[in-house]
């Protein structure tokens, strides 16, 4: 079972990024209004992450931490998470093996909770706590018995790189929650949790990026979409601007950054990407997840009439405003 769960964690837990990825995922399924990230050396001795969400039931804490353990089988509407359900299960229980966790909890406004401690997939603490409705998740001194991924490891400089792109993505993804990221006890990113897209896009880009943005919005039978993208003049040097959400769900596509740069195609310069936002809804049917599920990348089953959906979106907005 330990061998079993540091293979499944090689998979899962590659950098501090993966860890932050797998449990801030959990706190937004959670529910919650509020989501603090406390990052230390790059994450390699402390990630925190405190929610105010439905929080774990007393029964269900230790069984969280074992392989497959995912209570979230029964979403069945959510087709586009069923399709991933091939890794569900297996985060707590592989970033367990790897760390050392302390997880308090509680699904009661009165504070019962409980408090349990993991280290290297062993429980060493279980026991009743006070502790505020939803989850805190504290994970400590990753890879600290597996010295040979602990070598892997770039500067601090990277890896908080990793994570504040990360987060900062997740942000633009759920406008409605407020989001903190801390690093060395340096604040990174505070969002409102307005609703307010481009009062989250403020916060990561900041209030002059944001006014350089232009609202996009179209309607298809397959797809809808809202968003903001940047007037051509507002443009960076990589793509790392571009954030793309698909049914709530912050992905990566190839397509979808090929069809907005080419709505962009003449505007221009070599080398020059756009900031953007585009959210979509699409019917579950249309998306196919069976990629490896922590790259995130999707792949779309009517591509050629997704790319000229977007292009035509964007197409319009750009084209208003240069007359
Ligand atoms: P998965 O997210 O795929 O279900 P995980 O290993 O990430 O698997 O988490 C296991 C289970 O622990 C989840 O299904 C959920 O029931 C519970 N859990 C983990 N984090 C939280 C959280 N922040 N709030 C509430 N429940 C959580
Ligand atoms: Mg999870």
């Amino acid at each position: 079972e330990q061998l079993a769960n540091q293979i499944a964690a090689g998979e899962v837990v590659e950098r501090p990024s993966s860890v932050v990825k797998e449990l801030v995922e959990n706190a937004v399924d959670a529910g919650g209004s509020t989501i603090d990230i406390t990052i230390e050396e790059g994450g390699l001795t402390l990630i925190r992450v405190v929610d105010n969400g439905s929080g774990i039931e007393d029964d269900d804490m230790k069984m969280a931490f074992f392989r497959h353990a995912t209570s979230k089988l029964k979403t069945g509407k959510d087709l586009f998470r069923i399709a991933s359900l091939g890794f569900r299960g297996e985060a707590l229980p592989s970033i367990a093996a790897v760390a050392k966790v302390e997880c308090l909890s509680s699904p009661e406004t009165t504070g019962l909770g409980k408090r349990l401690v993991i280290e290297g997939g062993k429980i060493t603490v279980y026991e009743d706590a006070n502790t505020p409705q939803g989850t805190d998740i504290a994970v400590r001194d990753l890879f600290y018995n597996t010295p040979a991924r602990l070598k892997y490891m770039k500067s601090i400089q990277t890896e908080i790189g990793h994570i504040a792109d990360f987060v900062n993505r997740l942000a633009l993804a759920h406008p409605g929650i407020a989001f903190t990221l801390k690093h060395n006890g340096g604040l990174l990113l505070r969002t409102l949790g307005s609703g307010e897209r481009l009062q989250t896009f403020a916060a990561v880009y900041g209030t002059s990026a944001a006014k350089a943005m232009l609202p996009v919005e179209g309607e298809h039978p397959d797809y809808d979409l809202r968003g903001y993208i940047s007037k051509p003049e507002l443009t960076r040097a990589n793509r790392n601007g571009i954030t793309v959400v698909v049914n709530g769900r912050y992905i990566r596509s190839f397509i979808i950054n090929q069809a907005i740069m080419q709505a962009y195609h003449t505007l221009l310069p070599i080398n020059r990407f756009p900031l953007a936002v585009l959210e979509f809804g699409m019917h579950p049917s249309l998306l196919d997840v069976n990629v490896h599920p922590s790259k995130m990348e999707v792949r779309f089953s009517k591509e050629p009439e997704l790319r000229q959906f977007i292009e035509e979106c964007i197409g319009n907005v750009l084209g208003r405003q240069r007359h």
